[in-house]
């Protein structure tokens, strides 16, 4: 049984523990590990496990998920509250989304591996801890640095899992995103890479509610971002029973649910300077904004070609041939809960 379990399941007055997860040592000697906060409450009832981060460089959700954690008064708890600030200690300490040392997209990499390259056993020991031990996680993500977004999520469907999709809607709307992005685990309209091993899909496989919540950019702390991601804890720790129901109110009418999105990319290189907002929803022929080359002639133009919302937005002037101006949104509506 892991540290986590163990502390939740013992015997025992309620309280707060930290401790690591332990799983390896570098050349230096240096441990790796995983820190944990877990909060016993003083009755039983759920856990709701937070994971500040996958990716290294993505800062808001591992200080959202402390600053709520800290704020928890066991003694009025009836269930459990864990946070795992990093799943990816190498990452985070160089200021990177992907562990140096294998060069692993970590949430490609669950349920991982005992016996494999440090991603993957860094995978494996967190999921062994989940596993049996969360209710609910949410798997805490920003853009990158180079992007503004508003907080939105994102959600897969699991054949296996008992959850509706209308009962993960639920528990998301509780954040109130400005989009909920069911997100399709073939990989259409994303990025390449394998969906199927992201931490919350293998969650779901293992009948634990889980989603993913975008907090903003990476590499940088957004506190409307973060205070928006700690209301939405207190909410959706209230809904599970484990904060007295006072905390709770009432719960968002819909959530507006995405199911086709994309990426819009530069064909020149130059300096963007965008004219939209992100989380904005825009008609066809909209512009997001315009490149400049290095004598300030005039080079591109990113506008709509059908109606969209601005998921996430380039922040960062600096483009290329091939990269990404903005993350949008093309087929929505608003689902009622
Ligand atoms: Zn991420």
């Amino acid at each position: 049984m892991g540290h986590i379990k163990n502390f939740l399941s013992a015997q025992g007055t309620h309280g707060i523990e930290q401790g690591v997860i332990a799983v390896g040592s570098m050349s230096s000697g240096m441990p790796v590990g995983l820190p944990y906060l877990a909060i016993r409450g003083a009755r039983p009832g759920k856990t709701l496990w937070l994971h500040g981060q996958v990716h290294g460089d993505e800062i808001n959700g591992m200080i959202a998920a402390l600053r709520f954690a800290r704020g928890l008064d066991p003694a009025h708890m009836s269930g459990n509250v864990v946070v795992t600030p990093t799943g990816n200690p190498h990452a985070l300490d160089a200021r990177r989304k992907r562990n140096p040392y294998d060069e692993l997209d970590l949430d490609q990499s669950y349920p991982g591996n005992p016996n494999g390259l440090i991603s993957e056993r860094l995978a494996f020991a967190l999921m062994q801890e989940i596993e049996g031990t969360a209710d609910v996680l949410i798997n805490l993500h920003t853009m990158n640095a180079l992007f503004d977004s508003r907080v939105y999520a994102v959600y897969k469907v699991h054949p296996q899992s008992p959850l509706s999709e209308l009962e993960l809607l639920r528990l998301i709307s509780v954040f109130e995103p400005n989009v909920a992005c069911r997100m399709d685990v073939g990989g259409a309209g994303e990025l390449p890479g394998n969906i199927a091993g992201a931490l919350d899909y293998q969650c779901l496989a293992r009948g634990v509610a889980a989603f993913m919540l975008e907090l903003g950019g990476g590499s940088r702390y957004e506190a409307h971002n973060v205070e928006q991601a700690e209301r939405g804890f207190a909410r959706l720790a209230a809904q599970l029973g484990i904060l007295p129901k006072a905390t709770a109110n009432v719960l968002p009418a819909s959530v507006r649910q995405v199911t086709k999105r994309g990426w819009m990319t530069f064909s020149h290189g130059g300096l963007f300077i965008p004219q939209a907002t992100a989380g904005d929803t825009l008609p066809a022929k909209a512009v997001l904004g315009h490149s400049m080359d290095l004598y300030g002639n005039p080079v591109e133009t990113i506008a709509l070609a059908r109606d969209g919302i601005v998921i996430g937005l380039r922040r960062d002037p600096v483009v290329h041939t091939g990269e990404r101006a903005a993350f949008m949104a093309h087929e929505w509506k608003e689902v009622t809960l």
